[in-house]
């Protein structure tokens, strides 16, 4: 395979398969190497829903950033037949706004800044309209209608055929590195140098593994658990159109409608302990789900007891507060970086796959928040 590719993308995960399909059709000549299947089980990208929200609190650049792709999610049904159901599902995200938690406000005004919809909802409103939450403590709600949910590993697997549509070819392999330090990986797949004159390590939770030197310290994947649970039988509340995807920051819980009949997800935002992803025991924490359970029958009381219906057991990859990371190797521009999801990257991957595209093949410049040179020494989440 020497020399066919312009490129090669190490990794059929969201930012992956993005970056494939961007730069497919941008002409380039494309390589997808995956270890597994595009959107599998064990990736970061391999749950069947992931939240797609414009508000950052004060953060511009990440709302720039999920407004673009929100767009691009939403593209994927364009060509959608009537029987299949949808990729993204415009639930609307609704944020809870409560007396010792502001980032609603700061949230609101940056939309509002941005030009991004959203409606501010009065407790009256909010229980008019959403009756299923209990509101004890809520001060106004911050709603944006045109989010939603991306069924991510359909996505991921629809993303990956549409590059292989547009001239990419996808292969089954794992790539090795041998990193010296200070100098550039030697990457190998099937014991021989990898094919392309660039590569794209979008490795996700595998990728501080592969370069240890660089990114061991700079990338860490820490355990985290979804929870499915089963609405009460004949009850349509908490499905899409009737409940919206939420984000709560003081009870540190999101949720998705039920979406597909699969019940309503819920994570708990909070890191988990450092794990492996190649070794992660992936059967849920008991004690994690009736955390869950508790903090979401708080918000919806109607689904206290709900049975549990099926869980994952993944990874968050993070940087050191939460950046993502889109750069070139430092000590080489044929070697390129993408990752660094944080718990929060999934929705951004068309934009990454755009940055990437322009920096690569326009020169345009680096976003500094996304190079690795800004990552903070210490590990303070600062992005969620
Ligand atoms: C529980 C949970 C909830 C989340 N919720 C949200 C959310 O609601 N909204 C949101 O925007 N984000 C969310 N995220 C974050 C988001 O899912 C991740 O940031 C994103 O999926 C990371 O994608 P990726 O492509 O970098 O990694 P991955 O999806 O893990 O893809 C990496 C791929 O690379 C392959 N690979 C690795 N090493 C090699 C190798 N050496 N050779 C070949 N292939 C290799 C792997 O097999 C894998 O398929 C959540 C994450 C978790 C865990």
């Amino acid at each position: 395979m020497s020399g066919r590719y312009d490129v090669a993308i190490v990794g059929a995960g969201a930012f992956g398969a993005w970056c494939a399909w961007t730069l497919a059709q941008r002409g380039q000549r494309v390589l997808l190497v995956e270890a597994w299947e595009p959107g599998h089980s064990r990736a970061s990208s391999g749950d069947e829903s992931r939240i797609v929200r414009t508000g950052y609190a004060a953060d511009a650049l990440y709302t720039r950033m999920a407004d673009a792709s929100l767009a691009a999610w939403r593209s994927l049904d364009a060509d959608r037949r009537g029987a299949e159901p949808p990729l993204f599902h415009r639930t609307g995200v609704l944020w809870f706004s409560r007396a010792r938690n502001d980032r609603a406000e700061t949230t609101a005004a940056t939309l509002e800044a941005e030009g991004v919809s959203h409606e501010r909802l009065s407790p009256t409103e909010l229980a008019r309209r959403f009756p299923q939450f209990d509101l004890q403590g809520v001060s106004w709600g911050l709603l944006e209608p045109e989010s939603g949910a991306v069924m991510a590993r359909r996505s991921v697997a629809r993303v990956a055929a549409l590059a292989v549509a547009a001239g990419a070819r996808l292969v089954r392999g794992r790539v090795h590195a041998e990193e010296a330090d200070a100098a550039e990986p030697r990457l190998l797949l099937d014991g021989e140098p990898v094919p392309a004159g660039r590569v794209v390590l979008a490795c996700g939770p595998w990728l501080p593994a592969l370069l240890p030197e660089l990114l061991g310290g700079r990338i860490t994947p820490t355990r985290q658990e979804v929870f499915y649970l089963g609405p009460p039988p004949g009850e349509p509340a908490f499905g899409a159109g009737r409940l919206p995807a939420f984000v709560d920051f003081e009870a540190e819980i999101y949720a998705i409608p039920d979406l597909e009949g699969r019940g309503v997800k819920i994570g708990v935002d909070r890191h988990g302990p450092a794990c492996d992803p190649d070794s992660l025991d992936r059967r849920p924490d008991p004690a994690l789900l009736a955390e869950a359970r508790e903090r979401l029958a708080r918000v919806l009381p109607a689904m206290a007891g709900a049975p549990l219906l099926e869980s994952r057991v993944c990874q968050y990859e993070n940087t050191p507060n939460g950046d993502l990371l889109v750069d070139a190797h430092p000590a080489s521009e044929r070697v390129w970086l993408v990752g660094g999801g944080s718990g929060h990257g999934f929705k951004h991957a068309p934009a990454v796959a755009a940055h990437l595209a322009a920096r690569m093949l326009d020169g345009a410049a680096a976003e500094p928040r996304l190079a690795l040179a800004s990552a903070p020494p210490e590990r303070r989440r600062a992005v969620y």
